[in-house]
């Protein structure tokens, strides 16, 4: 329509050009004895011609140009539109957004979990089954917005070889017309960023931990947890912090957490470590202190200590998650920073130790 305008515009313009000439020439002002009124008149009629003739191939050309320029960005426009609806943009697209779903829901679940101190009586199951939900929603907005027929089955959640990931498989079918998509999709969802619930499950019955930023303030929770299970020393665990978002430790080898300040940052950071004996996400969702998969492990941290002099005697049990949570042994205190007379503690077992290279 505009390009229509423009062209109009132009032949109106060469149009009034050609009346205001040929209608107000003012003969009178010119030397009409020497050349006389007609010859005048033909010359100059001659040269207004010469110049409405370049006129109008000019505005021709600029047309030509203008149209070109037009009907080429609108086959650009219709044919973006054409890859954003096409069948398999959509189908890479939903399948992009499996894990992104999923990790919405399991986020969803340990607010819950934390929230009601409840734990998750079979996390995969009720993970599996509200993906699904999700999915099933999704369907209907791909059949309005795209006219492609999308539908889902999640066949399974489960551990995969990395602790920080929870694995989901999905059937996809797909149909448009006479194209057609049949594929089993394997997503990864990253657990790192969410909270972790277990602490909240252990402590259950006296829940007194708090969520502080991205730390837990267990004040008198744990060490009531510990004097309900009989385990040694429980007051040095009063008020002690541990970590409430799952963040991947940046110290591997892990060996290295002795050298320098990494310990120190380790535990500032709340850093989570792989470990077999930690339980995986998914166990914690369900309450369970260690599990058979490939899982986690986190320090918690006593409250740091005043004026410690020379070798620290006492013992309590090993600060790792699943020792306090499930396997109950005990370990020795270590400083592992000070500042001032603020000796910063952590109760830790042999083993634990050669594993993070604490000597
Ligand atoms: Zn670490
Ligand atoms: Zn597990």
């Amino acid at each position: 329509m505009k390009l229509l305008e423009v062209i109009s515009l132009y032949y109106k313009k060469i149009n009034s050009i050609k009346n205001i000439n040929f209608k107000s020439f003012d003969f009178k002002n010119y030397h009409l004895k020497r050349i006389g009124k007609n010859n005048l008149f033909k010359e100059k009629k001659g040269s207004i011609f010469t110049g409405l003739s370049l006129l109008f191939i000019f505005c021709f050309i600029i047309s030509i140009i203008l149209i070109l320029n037009f009907s080429i960005s609108y086959q650009e426009i219709i044919s973006a539109s054409e890859d954003s609806n096409s069948f398999n943009y959509v189908i890479e697209n939903h399948n992009k957004n499996i894990p992104v779903l999923s990790k919405v829901v399991i986020s969803k679940l340990t607010d819950d979990v934390i929230k009601n101190h409840n734990p998750s009586y079979d996390s995969r199951e009720i993970v599996k089954d509200e993906i699904q939900k999700k999915l099933e929603k999704q369907e209907e907005y791909y059949q309005l917005k795209n006219g492609i027929n999308i539908e889902n089955e999640v066949l399974s959640v489960y551990n995969g070889k990395d602790p920080f990931h929870i694995n989901v498989k999905t059937l996809v079918n797909a149909k448009k017309g006479k194209e057609s998509y049949s594929n089993v999709v394997e997503s990864v969802v990253s657990i790192e960023g969410l909270k972790d619930p277990l602490p909240f499950l252990m402590c259950r019955e006296h829940p007194t931990l708090i969520e502080n930023g991205t730390k837990i303030d267990y004040n008198d929770a744990l060490s009531y947890y510990m004097v309900k299970n009989g385990l040694l020393n429980p007051k040095i665990y009063e008020n002690a912090t541990g970590s409430l978002i799952i963040r991947k430790c940046i110290y591997d080898p892990y060996k290295i957490h002795g050298e320098g300040y990494c310990m120190k940052n380790c535990i500032d950071n709340g850093y989570f470590h792989e470990s077999a004996d930690g339980s995986c996400y998914l166990c914690r969702l369900e309450g369970k202190g260690s599990c058979y998969h490939y899982g986690l492990e986190v320090f918690i941290v006593p409250q740091p200590k005043k004026n410690i002099n020379g070798n620290i005697t006492e013992k309590s049990i090993s600060g790792s998650d699943h020792v306090l949570f499930n396997d109950h042994y005990p370990g020795n205190i270590v400083e592992f920073f000070k500042k001032d007379d603020i000796s910063e503690i952590l109760v830790i077992d042999d083993s634990h130790r050669a594993k993070y290279g604490i000597l």
